[in-house]
């Protein structure tokens, strides 16, 4: 790292574009207070001193005289002294990454007080309880934050105090000011005081250069706590950011009932309806709207309690949206009438939400259509496609809360994070039921299916973490008793929920219900298969769609094996079929056909078994080539080894062994098996080899797709079948296999005086294929990369084996980031698709190139297939709205 010119920074010096230094927080400070929001002053102390703190254990020498200097800025703008004992300047001191990591990270408030200038506080602002109140939180949150010391010590401490002083908030008793005294804040803060000693041998710091000092150190710190180091992890953020620190003049919301605190959004994140929407706290501080100490009023409330600052946060909105032009959330606090913007980032929001203000922002003309389009994303579209809850107006759902984040859930309910880890890891869906969550239940919520509390609105934070994970939360559930101790929850009804016991979520509609409901399809779903919008969402989804359709160049085609997916799949976009497996058709009732085939003794006996199969195989191809008529379907011949269509040779054998007459059928079988049985199948007689090693077999196949191209177009259809050969290592196999292939439908040529016009291609799924796909170009007409078996052959591992296995602990370790077979590896097997692309078009230009792997579907990896030129992707029916949308993205 080159060494920076300064490591702090004004607000009024840093813009929106400096978020890699000055972190998200101060970036956003830095900008609003360029465009003249108000906003406390204050300074942030880079991420680059962050990361020499983290990388040597000290602050780099410079910071010392630097904030100090900032520090002596801002005393003069403010007109006061950090600490002085005479109205004192208080002032916060706020942790803030590059990229948000809400609640992970640490802020210690009221920065300043000690034993002197609590009393200066108290008459500078005419109000003892207040002065005394702040000096017992900083006391309580330096106490945990920075000194380390158990936070449950200080509530124990809360706790001893007279019952009738305290009002329960659901969880443990909390003090507020509103019900202590400054007598008994007094001797709070002593206590305080007095366990920070007893557990640190250290007294609570007194000289407010020391505290600054101290809480900046802290805030670095916090960046290797565990809970950030999980967020990090699920989030894909990198490890070595670093945090940025703000400094900032503290203002109070908790001065009496003109003051407050809230959070406001723009428009609403839950729904993308449009219209500022938010919590408000009256006579409050900050934190206390996140942590739901008591509950929040609608934001619309402050329009009666202080219309002035009610209208003035709507403009600020206003221009906030029209300055980022998106979606914006905001901390805000009004000082005794006075309001103050705190902080400002573009929102999280919902699936749902994502694409409505994409949408409604590129009508109002504030973006244009590709951005809107940038703004939504794949895995946003699949979210919206998700089955939801069948819900009958007779099922009475065991609680209403907040609709916090949308879909539906099904699982056995927990109540703590320990517990929902434990039970996720076995396998069981579960459902995370909590008071209110912190930081600390993060792994909890990873490993739930959804989240349920009692307390807290849109803005908690169980709330703010679920939409960003996209995952179901209804918060604020209040006729809801959560028992976590006696592991149960007591319903309004009188209904109890005991740990285990099964209940459906609905983050739409904001309801619990007991029992897993039934699922029904999503009109997301519908819409997309009608091509027709029902409401705003559905509008909003087909728009973007249109959108991505008309600037792509990667064609989306389905992996579809039935007719009735080649329907589906074209109603939800398909350009053709990029993959037809043959082997699907071969189960079932067919089963016996192939095992006369493979058990036939001869040439005849053969024969006979594939005539019987070659009506069957050519009705299906037939049925698909009608229901994707005009479009290219590409047909794999037979893939896996034979062994798959036999039964399991324990269980024939043991079978056999059991029988004191075996049906000599049986024993057969079981010879057949046993002389097929392979120790690598995977790696065995399959593909090409297969094609090649049993006479017959593939040219039945060929001759199936043949006649029912004849069949389409006897009655003026437009049939496009490809033909597709899988698992070539060299062009000698495929030059065989392909001779085979054209004799056959050179004869039905002949036989019908028809033209076919069927391309023969590969599947490019072995590293040998990729390397020499020069070579094996002169063959083909096309290339369909299997990057799932390419996935396994470069890295020598079995994919249902290994993703069971060790994938976990290579994804703990850090090895992937996330399954090689999920998202494509793009310096290995990326790497081997993009030499087979460049050497196989070198020699035929007019190769067609596709990939027929999962990873077909992978936004990720749609990215990479865009940029290495491929022609199409194909993935299963279900993805494929995704896999427009992020093709459309992909040529933004
Ligand atoms: P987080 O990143 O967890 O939201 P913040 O740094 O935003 O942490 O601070 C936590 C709370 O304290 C927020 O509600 C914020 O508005 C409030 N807060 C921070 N700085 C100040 C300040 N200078 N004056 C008043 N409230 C503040
Ligand atoms: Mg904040
Ligand atoms: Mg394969």
């Amino acid at each position: 790292m080159t060494k920076p010119t300064k490591y702090v920074y004004g607000f009024a010096e840093g813009g929106r574009d400096m978020a890699a230094l000055l972190g998200g927080k101060g970036a956003g400070l830095a900008e609003m207070t360029r465009i003249g929001l108000p906003v406390p002053p204050g300074f942030t102390v880079t991420t680059d001193a962050c990361k020499v703190y983290l990388a040597t254990g000290e602050e780099p020498p410079e910071l010392g005289v630097e904030a100090a200097q900032a520090l002596a800025g801002l005393e003069r703008a403010m007109g006061r002294t950090l600490g002085a004992p005479d109205d004192p300047l208080l002032v916060s001191v706020r942790s803030g990454a590059r990229f948000s990591m809400p609640g992970m990270m640490d802020t210690i408030l009221d920065i300043g007080l000690n034993d002197r200038s609590v009393n200066g506080l108290a008459k500078a602002s005419g109000q003892e309880r207040f002065a005394w109140d702040s000096y017992r939180r900083l006391i309580q949150m330096f106490g945990h934050t920075v000194m380390g010391v158990d936070g449950d010590l200080f509530e124990q401490a809360i706790a001893a105090l007279p019952q009738s002083r305290l009002r329960s908030t659901g969880g443990a008793p909390m003090a507020d000011d509103h019900d202590l005294d400054v007598g008994e804040l007094m001797a709070l803060t002593e206590e305080f005081k007095a366990v920070i000693r007893k557990e640190t041998g250290e007294d609570f710091p007194q000289d407010p250069a020391d505290q600054l000092a101290r809480a900046v150190r802290a805030v670095f710190d916090s960046w290797n706590t565990e809970r950030a180091h999980v967020y990090r992890h699920r989030e894909h953020i990198p490890e070595d950011l670093g945090t940025a620190v703000n400094v900032q003049a503290m203002v109070f919301g908790n001065l009496g009932a003109d003051s407050g605190t809230g959070v406001a959004f723009t428009r609403d994140p839950a729904t993308g309806e449009r219209g500022m929407y938010g919590d408000y706290l009256p006579d409050a501080q900050g934190e206390d709207v996140v942590a739901g100490v008591r509950d929040a009023l609608p934001l619309r409330e402050l329009r009666s309690l202080d219309p002035r600052a009610y209208v003035e946060l709507g403009d600020h909105l206003r221009t906030l949206e029209r300055h980022y032009r998106d979606l914006c959330d905001v901390e805000f606090t009004v000082e005794r009438g006075k309001l103050w913007i705190l902080q400002t980032r573009v929102g999280k929001r919902t699936a749902e939400a994502a694409f409505r203000i994409a949408h409604d922002l590129r009508e109002e003309g504030t973006i244009s259509a590709d951005e809107a389009l940038a703004r939504v994303n794949g895995a946003e579209l699949s979210r919206l496609m998700f089955p939801r809850f069948d819900v009958k107006t007779t099922d009475v759902p065991l609680a209403h809360g907040v609709p916090a984040s949308p879909g539906a859930a099904v699982g056995a309910v927990v109540f703590d994070s320990t517990e929902a880890v434990r039970r996720a890891a076995a396998g069981e869906p579960v459902v995370l039921v909590r008071r209110e969550t912190t930081p600390d239940d993060l792994p909890g919520m990873i490993a739930a299916q959804a989240v349920l509390t009692s307390r807290g609105g849109k803005t908690s934070h169980a709330a703010v973490v679920a939409r960003g994970m996209g995952k179901v939360c209804v918060c604020g559930a209040e006729e809801l008793a959560v028992d976590p101790l006696a592991r149960q929850f007591t319903a309004a009804s009188g209904a109890v929920v005991r740990e285990g016991d099964v209940v459906s979520v609905d983050g739409t509609a904001g309801t619990v219900h007991l029992g897993a409901l039934p699922l029904t399809a999503s009109h997301v779903g519908r819409a997309l298969e009608t091509g027709t919008a029902t409401d705003a969402l559905t509008e909003a989804v087909l728009g973007a769609l249109a959108r991505a359709d008309s600037g792509r160049r990667l064609q989306v085609r389905a992996n579809a094996d039935t007719p009735e997916d080649a329907v589906r799949a074209r109603a939800l976009g398909a350009q053709g079929i990029g993959l037809c497996r043959t082997e699907h058709m071969f189960l079932g009732e067919r089963r016996e056909l192939v095992e006369a085939m493979i058990l036939a003794r001869d040439d005849l006996a053969r024969e006979r078994a594939l005539d019987a199969l070659l009506p069957l195989q050519r009705a299906d191809f037939t049925a698909i080539l009608e229901a994707m008529d005009g479009l290219p379907v590409t047909i794999r011949l037979i893939d896996p080894p034979l062994h798959e269509f036999l039964p399991d040779r324990t269980e024939l054998a043991v079978r056999l062994a059991r029988t004191e007459h075996p049906d000599p059928h049986e024993r057969e079988l079981l010879a057949a098996v046993e002389r097929m049985h392979e120790q690598n199948p995977m790696l065995g007689l399959r593909g090409v080899r297969l094609g090649l090693a049993v006479p017959g077999l593939m040219a039945m196949q060929v001759q199936a797709i043949a006649e029912a191209v004849v069949e389409r177009l006897r009655v003026g259809g437009t049939p496009r079948a490809e033909i597709m050969i899988p698992l070539v290592g060299t062009v000698e196999e495929l030059r065989l296999a392909r001779s085979e292939a054209e004799l056959v439908l050179g004869e039905v040529e002949t036989e019908t005086g028809l033209r076919l016009d069927c391309p023969i291609g590969t599947m490019i799924e072995l590293p040998r294929a990729a390397l020499t796909a020069g070579r094996i170009a002169e063959a083909a007409d096309f290339f369909s990369f299997g990057t799932n078996d390419l996935t396994q052959t470069t890295w020598g591992l079995s994919r249902d084996d290994a993703e069971a296995s060790f994938f976990p602990l290579y994804i703990d370790k850090g090895v992937f980031s996330v399954s090689p077979f999920e998202t494509i590896d793009q310096e290995g097997v990326g790497r081997l698709v993009e030499l087979g692309v460049e050497a196989g078009r070198a020699v035929n230009p007019r190769l067609e190139t596709g990939v027929c792997g999962e990873h077909g579907g992978d936004p990720d990896s749609i990215h990479f297939f865009h940029r290495v030129g491929l022609d199409y992707v194909s993935c299963s029916p279900f993805r494929i709205p995704a896999a427009r949308l992020e093709a459309g993205r992909a040529s933004l």
